[in-house]
């Protein structure tokens, strides 16, 4: 028996990794070593159903814990890894053990990114990546608390909906002109605002905070025209840092996150990345892409298992993404970065309409609220490189399959 297969990272990628290599017909040991105290777990429910309290950490496992035995898949919990030896073929862990691989997967997702201000580590202030932290906001989001959420995207506003459901005051602050500025159009930022002020929640934004005030727990947010928010809790999302430290130390190329190829392989041929930390070439947007996404993780994890297997099949998938706030879906296919030209179908009034992006004249992307027909042929055209016609496309009673079907 070889070497077998080392994962650094016991995440969404890490744990679709090993059960990909074990279903091509890998003999050989794998090993997952995680930093957190949990086997591979789905994180989206932590601003969702798990912080809502309506799931267990059983519920929320990625594979029951007894797939994991009968799958001879080894995982060692809170096992940080602190060194790859490229020359000796080796990881090192923090206790000090050294494990030798023959090839090795780095799946260390990234951390949460926090403000760099004063009082921005006081009791109070949160912010949301993992198991534990969701653990430490949902015991403090207690029924009439006052939550300022910093950062008004997908994660921010998602736990803004939960918040509401459990009966906080809530306030987001958003730097930019809108919520979701980034990743949206302004029809779909102007959605979300509309949504979440009629659920109670105050949106400010071309808000800054500059700061958290308190003695020995948070009382309020600074902002920077000098005002405070009084507030008991507060949480910093403003996204992710990609944890290509590891493999930066060990001269691997990185830009924020992981240089791979289309089979996910980094410039050693022997080490792979996968999941949020890497950054691959797509060839569907003609640039390098980092994402965030269950779905990438899940299918650059099956990529890197069918080369190691040595049945390469390139990488090049629409990207795809959810959220849900309230009672309200949102599909997002593909990536609007650089749009030129939107077109709305729909009415956002009736709570279901499709917003779809276009550059120099192709469709790039499409972000659809409660309407997954609309997600479906966007997803399906974005992959195909069609374009749909958009006079039809704009006609709320012209059926997306006859829109599909006249795509060129
Ligand atoms: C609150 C929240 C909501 C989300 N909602 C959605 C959603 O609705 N839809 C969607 O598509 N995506 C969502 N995401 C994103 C999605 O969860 C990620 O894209 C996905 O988990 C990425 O998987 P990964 O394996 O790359 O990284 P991760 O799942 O982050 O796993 C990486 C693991 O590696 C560990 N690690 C890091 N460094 C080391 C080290 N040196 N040694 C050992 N272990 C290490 C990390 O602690 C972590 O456990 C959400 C994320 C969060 C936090």
């Amino acid at each position: 028996m070889g070497a077998g297969t080392v994962i650094i990272g016991a995440g969404h990628g890490a744990g679709q990794a090993a059960a990909s290599l074990r279903q091509l017909g890998y003999k050989n040991p794998i090993i997952l070593l995680g930093d957190e105290d949990y086997p591979p777990y789905q994180r989206p429910p932590l601003s969702k159903a798990w912080l809502a309290g309506e799931q267990s950490v059983q519920d929320i496992l990625f594979k029951p814990e007894i797939f994991w035995e009968q799958n001879g898949i080894a995982i060692r919990t809170g096992c940080p890894v602190t060194a790859i030896d490229r020359s000796a073929r080796e990881v090192v862990c923090a206790d000090g053990t050294r494990l030798p691989w023959a090839h090795l997967v780095i799946a260390t997702g990234g951390h949460a990114r926090r403000l760099q201000c004063p009082g921005g580590d006081l009791p109070g202030v949160q912010v949301l990546r993992t198991l534990a932290d969701a653990t430490a906001l949902s015991k403090a989001m207690q029924e009439g608390r006052r939550l300022v959420i910093v950062g008004g995207g997908y994660v921010g506003l998602e736990v803004a909906a939960t918040a509401r459901k459990r009966g906080l005051e809530v306030t987001v602050l958003e730097a930019e002109e809108r919520v979701l500025a980034r990743v949206a159009g302004e029809a779909v930022s102007r959605f979300f605002e509309t949504l979440h002020r009629n659920h109670g929640v105050t949106i400010r934004t071309g808000a800054l905070a500059q700061g958290f005030d308190g003695g020995t727990r948070l009382a309020g947010v600074r902002l920077d025209d000098g005002h405070v928010l009084p507030a008991d809790l507060a949480l910093v999302g403003i996204g992710l840092v990609p944890n290509d430290d590891l493999a930066a130390a060990a001269g691997l190329a990185c830009d924020n996150g992981i240089v791979v190829d289309a089979y996910c392989r980094t410039e050693d041929p022997d080490i792979y990345a996968i999941g949020d930390v890497t950054r691959h070439p797509s060839a569907l947007y003609g640039r390098s892409l980092r994402l965030e996404s269950v779905h990438n993780a899940l299918e650059q994890a099956k990529t890197a298992a069918m080369a190691i297997m040595g049945r390469e099949k390139p990488y090049d998938q629409v990207p795809w993404f959810w959220s849900d706030q309230y009672d309200v879906k949102l599909q997002i296919a593909g990536i609007s970065q650089g749009y030129d030209e939107t077109l709305l179908r729909g009415t956002p009034e009736n709570n279901s309409f499709a917003v779809f992006y276009f550059r120099k004249g192709a469709l790039i992307a499409c972000d659809a609220i409660n309407a997954p027909p609309e997600y479906m042929a966007a997803r399906m055209m974005i992959a195909q490189g069609k374009t749909p016609d958009r006079a039809r496309l704009a006609d709320p009673g012209v059926p997306m399959k006859e829109i599909m079907a006249g795509a060129s």
